[in-house]
């Protein structure tokens, strides 16, 4: 009897050129952050033509697919914005003309992740046709806005929309690895007040920019003292922006802010990391320096704002977790090979699904990250089909097939 794995392989491989098809419309669909309206309708039709349960669009704008009703609940996401080209010379081919060629689907997205959802689609279309599910419902979100504010769109389906699945795979680009956490961010300033004079006299103000440079290598000690963690890394800190205001530019200058970039290891959190800049500026001699967590108010293209802080923690699955265990035997016997479990360097709307609701988040998807965000952005067309075997494959394994 043929294993129900090896017909998930089979069937994957037999959507091998669908999956390709789907991704290169998407990334012929350009939608940057906060203007996915269009790639949203591509993916819908596809939703549909695969034969979806349900299909609906939330009200910051991602795209929300549902197969099956069993009792409990689980979730794929892909995010389906992208970030823009950049230098443009630096592309062989225009980033927005999809196209398939030497095994590999080429374009703005392919890997980062479109290429994640395109595999997701096909994996429901597959977990229908050899009823691998009677457990679950089954949540496929195509997500806007990441690239911008990553898990911004995860808050709002948790927060708004009620989706509470119990565990959900994140299809971001890990080159057919399993992932199980990374680090987590966040965007903080610090400011000091100085007293603005005639630069002439400068004896009669106190410089505002004086005050910030102190406190500033007071930061660079900061990220020499900072946690390390075995598994995701050192935390960090690193001064990336320096404002400043003044009368005039023959003026001592009234006030100096220094934009901080802070990334999160195990164990860190808002409020630690809050703390330990403010206890940077008092070593500075400023204990009233003012430590602000940016917030992100930017629109969706549903016209939605919907603010958050720039806080984006830290999460990591442990490594005896059973979501974990199901995921690793699911890719061995779907693909016939070991997956390397290891963890993102990037950031990834786990941070707002795992990091803030506790919920376990699994990393798979195709293609190799150091291809996001760069030129020539290209993913195998293996890996998608490799993708798609191993999501239904764990459906099958959840549901003890
Ligand atoms: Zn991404």
């Amino acid at each position: 009897m043929t294993s129900i794995y090896k017909k998930i392989l089979e069937k994957s491989n037999s959507y091998e050129k669908d999956t390709a098809d789907f991704l290169v419309s998407m990334v012929s669909t350009p939608s940057f952050s906060g203007k996915e309206k269009d790639v949203i309708e591509v993916i819908k039709k596809e939703m549909l033509k695969v034969g979806f349960d349900e299909v609906r669009i939330d009200g910051l704008g991602s795209i929300i697919g549902r197969i099956g009703n069993g009792p409990r609940v689980i979730a794929f996401d892909a995010h389906i914005d992208t970030v823009y080209p950049g230098d443009m010379s630096l592309w062989s081919f225009d980033p927005f003309q999809g196209h398939i060629k030497d095994g590999k689907v080429w374009g703005r997205g392919t890997v980062d992740q479109k290429g994640g959802m395109a595999a997701m689609v096909y994996a429901a279309k597959i977990i229908k046709e050899l009823d691998l599910n009677d457990e679950f419902t089954i949540y496929f979100t195509g997500t806007v806005m990441e690239e911008d504010c990553d898990g911004l769109c995860w808050q709002y389906l948790i927060n708004e929309e009620k989706i509470k699945p119990e565990m959900v795979v994140i299809t971001e680009p890990t080159n057919m690895n399993i992932y199980r956490g990374h680090r987590g961010r966040m965007e903080m300033t610090v400011e000091v007040q100085g007293l603005s004079c005639h630069g002439s006299a400068p004896e009669r103000g106190d410089n505002a920019i004086y005050k910030i440079s102190r406190v500033a290598l007071e930061i660079e000690k900061l990220n020499a003292r900072l946690k390390d963690d075995a598994f995701l890394g050192k935390g960090t800190v690193t001064v990336t922006q320096v404002f400043f205001s003044s009368p005039s530019q023959c003026a001592v200058p009234d006030a100096a802010t220094i934009q901080l970039d802070r990334r999160l290891t195990f164990g860190e959190t808002k409020e630690s990391a809050v703390a330990e800049v403010q206890e940077a500026a008092r070593l500075a001699g400023y204990p009233d320096a003012k430590v602000k967590v940016l917030q992100y108010t930017e629109k969706a293209y549903t016209g939605k704002v919907y603010p958050t802080d720039k806080y984006f923690p830290t999460w990591v699955v442990g490594e005896d977790s059973v979501w974990l265990k199901n995921a690793v035997a699911a890719y061995t016997e779907t693909l016939g090979k070991k997956p390397v479990v290891d963890k993102w360097t990037f950031s990834t709307n786990a941070i707002a699904i795992a990091g803030m609701n506790d919920i376990p988040c699994i990393g798979m998807g195709p293609g190799n990250e150091v291809y996001a965000h760069a030129p020539n952005e290209a993913c195998p067309v293996e890996h998608l089909s490799q993708s798609v075997a191993f999501y239904a494959g764990f459906v099958a394994k959840l549901n003890k097939k």
